[in-house]
């Protein structure tokens, strides 16, 4: 789950990781009045959206009085913004939150993330602050400095040293960088979260440390453990083919290719869009209808992957262990009549009554319905009937 950078600064605040002062607005008057509380002659207008690169598309702007305020928060609130992270289709900007201006002497990032292969937390740090750090990390990795934080001894100073002597930071500085790191480390850690980023992370003149922007990630599977962040979701920033989805238990990611998935156990679903890609085509989303495969979760799977109208196609691989593959083929014989299914559907079915299943698809006789023998046999059709050739 992703939060909204008004809210991760809210628990930063939390936590004495410093940030600008700011609030949250949902009206022009708000937002005047959050500029009037704040004081000062400058005041940053950043709209609240789940995606980054704001400030290159326009939602990032800086005002010098309340009348600037006022004009800049009109024009932000209710715009579509569009980013790279957006899509073409933009956000639309329903919140915007009304900072006070930085003074920036540097721009830096940093960032922790879970290292998977290394089985650790990792701090990554950068003097490319501002920057994609995807694209630093392409084209010059050597300006990425990572330090690994066995979790069991935590976040000590060494590694904060060895983060600040390798951002080359001033003597002065580098007791507050290892304070800043260290409190970053504790949000991260006690929230059970999967990513933090902080582009940029700006010096002030004093050779202070403050996170100006805040993107957080938490990981889903602990969220029951946090009610206080599940409360901060924002339904309206998520896809709504995703969240129905995981209404009906199914997991679905929407992806950019044009073979539908269905596919159960997410071991088996990826497997199945690598061997999609293997065969020269690109899976149009992932979905995962889980262990209990019936008609109604069938049905809505199809439901949902046809929604996408770039798909051609929809590969079904259902391993039938728990579930038996004769229940699963009468089940898409089902869903086939509760949905209407206008592309290729290529079955492939495997495990306990694999041939029964075989025999009720082929005497079911539906033009549409095309049965494979084995994963790259189904992958191979798959992709074949996307390109509309005959399989
Ligand atoms: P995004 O990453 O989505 O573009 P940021 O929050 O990083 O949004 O803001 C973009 C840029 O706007 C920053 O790199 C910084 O230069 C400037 N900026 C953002 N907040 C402030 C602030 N409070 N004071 C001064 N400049 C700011
Ligand atoms: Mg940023």
């Amino acid at each position: 789950m992703n939060i909204h950078e008004y809210q991760a600064k809210e628990i930063f605040q939390k936590y004495n990781v410093p940030t600008p002062r700011g609030y949250v607005a949902h009206s022009v008057e708000e937002a005047v009045s959050n500029a009037e509380k704040l004081g000062g002659s400058i005041w940053v207008v950043k709209a609240q959206i789940h995606a980054g690169g704001r400030g290159l598309g326009g939602g990032v702007k800086l005002a010098r009085s309340l009348e600037e305020v006022k004009t800049l928060s009109s024009e932000i609130l209710g715009m579509t913004l569009v980013t790279h992270q957006t899509g073409p289709e933009g956000k639309l900007v329903q919140k915007i939150y009304i900072e006070e201006g930085v003074d920036i002497a540097d721009e830096l990032y940093l960032g922790v993330v879970l290292d998977r292969a290394q089985e650790m937390p990792v701090i990554m740090a950068s003097l490319e602050g501002g920057m994609e750090i995807e694209n630093v990390a392409h084209d010059s990795p050597e300006k990425i400095i990572k330090v690994a934080v066995d979790p069991s001894i935590g976040f000590q100073p060494f590694h904060g040293r060895a983060l600040a002597f390798g951002l080359g930071l001033q003597k002065e500085e580098i007791n507050n960088f290892i304070k800043f790191a260290s409190a970053l480390y504790t949000v991260y850690m006690e929230n059970d979260v999967e990513m933090i980023e902080i582009n940029p992370l700006v010096k002030t003149k004093s050779g202070n440390f403050v996170a100006l922007d805040g993107k957080v990630g938490f990981d889903d599977n602990a969220l029951y453990r946090h009610p206080e962040i599940e409360a901060m979701r924002d339904l309206s920033e998520e896809n709504p083919a995703e969240r129905e989805a995981s209404n009906f238990g199914l997991s679905y990611v929407k992806l950019d290719g044009n073979v539908g998935c269905m596919v159960n156990g997410a071991g088996l679903a990826m497997g199945t869009m690598d061997t999609i890609n293997y065969m020269g085509g690109f899976p149009a989303n992932f979905l995962d209808v889980g262990g209990g495969a019936n008609a109604q979760t069938v049905a809505k799977g199809f439901e949902i992957i046809l929604r996408d109208p770039n798909v051609k196609s929809i590969f079904v691989n259902i391993f039938g262990g728990i579930v038996r593959c004769d229940r699963i083929a009468n089940g898409i014989l089902e869903a086939t009549k509760l949905v209407d299914v206008h592309v290729p559907v290529i079955v492939r079915l495997d495990g306990t009554n694999a041939p029964e299943a075989a025999e009720i698809l082929r005497n079911a006789n539906i033009k549409n319905i095309i049965t494979a023998t084995d994963l790259g046999d189904g992958a191979r059709k798959a992709v074949a009937a996307a390109k509309g050739e005959l399989v």
